[in-house]
This record gives structure tokens, C-alpha cells and sequence, in this order.
């Protein structure tokens, strides 16, 4: 790289292991220079992740459950004591009871949409509102989410209702921060085969239907939704806020999908 990151530093919530989105992103930046501090959730998940900071030379914060808001905080009292400013934040979390990501949205129970929408919507806020304070010389929050937000996509169910209220977080916080030049952005990323797809129904299907209908007849790669992860974080997208950026090999813009798809 040519330190396009040079001097700045970062928090990657959501790395799982080397299949992780949150993963792809921390090599593109760190590639360029940036320092990096990872949290784990939970111990089963902190042998996969510090191994992989130990790579990038990153800072392992901790543990870190978004529905335990007092782990978060304790993550930006870290934060501030050992860095006393940051840059940039990528939240790269989800979650939804996996057997409600199948069959009908209806059957929805509502303890799992409570759930689903605490993990994947409201810690998107409570990141940024704990963040604020500490880009003092502006920033840039990063967040993932899926075209399950604007169309109704086969077993995505409850987590496209949360993808969409993701969305619109991302437009309300970009008013929010705007003023003290910290941005909000979201990528929405086309399937990738990851820790949290395998939960979705018919995964392999879906694959095989995206690299069939998109302009690039190809699926995307962590390494590629990193890339452009890296300019949302850079001073390259200084005057892009509120966005949400397709890296999808150009799937939402196809209107009439093929029905009969060869050897899928
Ligand atoms: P992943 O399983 O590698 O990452 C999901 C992460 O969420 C894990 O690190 C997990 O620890 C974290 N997480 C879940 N519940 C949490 C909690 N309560 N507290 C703290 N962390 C928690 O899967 P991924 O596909 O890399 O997912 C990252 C993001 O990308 C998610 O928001 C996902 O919806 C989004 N996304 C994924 C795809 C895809 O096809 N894989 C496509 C578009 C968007």
C-alpha cells in the first residue's frame, strides 16, 4: 500500500474468523497503514481473533457483546485511555435466530425481532453515539448490510426488516454527526459465504442466483468488499455521507432476473 491510512486508527467490530467481511476490510486498511484495535464476542471466538490481529499487528480490546452494553462501554473507556482519539469504526454485526432465517417473514416471533434489531440496528447507534466523542478531528463509521433491505429476498426474512431500519440509522446519524465532520456510511454487500450466511437458508442457491444475474457474472470476495471499504474510510470519500454502496457485482440494478437459470 502507499499509507493511504498513514496516522489512523480504528475500531473493527465483527471479526469471527478469516471468512469474516469485518476481516477483508481490517487487511485493506491495515494494508495501508492504518492501526487497528479488534473486540472478540465471547472466548470461543477470541482464539480465532487474536491470532489474526497478532497478523495486522492489531490491538485485541476485549470482549465485546453489543447487547451487554457495558462491554461496549468498556471498549471505549479503553479506546480513550490508550488512544484518546479514533478515526475511523467498521461494524460488521448481526445476528438473527437461524431458524427464522427460512420459511415465512410472518412466523416471525417477537422476541427474535427484538433481538435481531438490538444486534444488527440499535448497536450501529450505540457505537456511533459512544464513537462521537472521540473523533475529534472528524471520522468515518462504516456499517454492512444487504439488498434484503430494499426487496424481499427468500429467507432474509426479519433480518431485511432489520437491514432496512439499519439504512435509514445510517441517514439519521449521518445528519447527527455531519456537523462535526463524521460520516456514515453502509456497504451493501453481495452473499459471501461467512460465519453468519451459513444460518441462511439455501445459501449455495443463493450464490449460484447472483453470479448468474449480475452484470459481472461473479459473486463478490471479502478482499473486494475491503477495497471499497477502504475508501469509505478514507479521506478518498471525504464528502460522501448518509451512502449506501453496492459492492455486489452490480446485482441491484438488473430489474428482470433470468427464471431459468443453467445448472442451478
Ligand atoms: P461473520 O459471522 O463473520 O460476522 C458476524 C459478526 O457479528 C461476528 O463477528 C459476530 O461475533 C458478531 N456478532 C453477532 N452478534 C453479536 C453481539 N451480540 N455482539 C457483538 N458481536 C456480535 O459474518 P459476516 O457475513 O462477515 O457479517 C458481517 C456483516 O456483514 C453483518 O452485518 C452481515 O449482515 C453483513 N452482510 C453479510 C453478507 C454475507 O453474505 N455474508 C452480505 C451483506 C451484508
Amino acid at each position: 500500500g502507499n499509507g493511504l491510512m498513514a496516522g489512523k486508527r480504528g475500531l473493527v467490530l465483527g471479526v469471527a474468523n478469516n471468512r469474516s467481511i469485518a476481516w477483508g476490510i481490517a487487511k485493506a486498511c491495515s494494508a495501508e497503514g492504518a492501526e487497528l484495535a479488534f473486540t472478540y464476542q465471547g472466548d470461543a471466538l477470541k482464539k480465532r481473533v487474536e491470532p489474526l490481529a497478532a497478523e495486522l499487528g492489531a490491538w485485541v480490546v476485549g470482549h465485546c457483546d453489543v447487547t451487554e452494553l457495558q462491554t461496549v462501554d468498556a471498549v471505549f473507556a479503553e479506546l480513550e485511555k490508550r488512544w484518546g482519539r479514533l478515526d475511523f469504526v467498521v461494524h460488521a454485526i448481526a445476528f438473527s435466530d437461524k431458524d427464522e432465517l427460512t420459511g415465512r417473514y410472518v412466523e416471525t416471533t417477537r422476541e427474535n425481532f427484538l433481538r435481531t434489531m438490538d444486534i444488527s440496528v440499535y448497536s450501529l447507534t450505540a457505537v456511533a453515539k459512544r464513537a462521537e466523542p472521540l473523533m475529534t478531528d472528524g471520522g468515518s463509521i462504516l456499517t454492512l448490510t444487504y439488498y434484503g433491505a430494499e426487496k424481499v429476498m427468500p429467507h432474509y426474512n426479519v433480518m431485511g426488516v432489520a437491514k432496512a431500519a439499519l439504512e435509514a440509522s445510517v441517514r439519521y446519524l449521518a445528519v447527527d454527526l455531519g456537523g462535526k465532520n463524521i460520516r456514515v456510511n453502509a456497504i451493501s454487500a453481495g452473499p459471501i459465504k461467512t460465519l453468519a450466511a451459513s444460518g441462511i437458508g439455501d445459501f449455495r442457491y443463493i450464490l449460484r442466483w447472483n453470479e448468474y444475474n449480475s452484470p459481472l457474472k461473479r459473486v463478490v470476495t471479502i478482499e473486494e468488499v475491503g477495497d471499497t471499504a477502504l475508501y469509505l474510510v478514507s479521506h478518498l470519500s471525504r464528502a460522501v455521507t448518509g451512502e449506501v454502496l453496492h459492492v455486489d457485482s452490480g446485482y441491484h440494478v438488473v430489474g428482470m432476473k433470468a427464471v431459468d437459470a443453467p445448472d442451478i
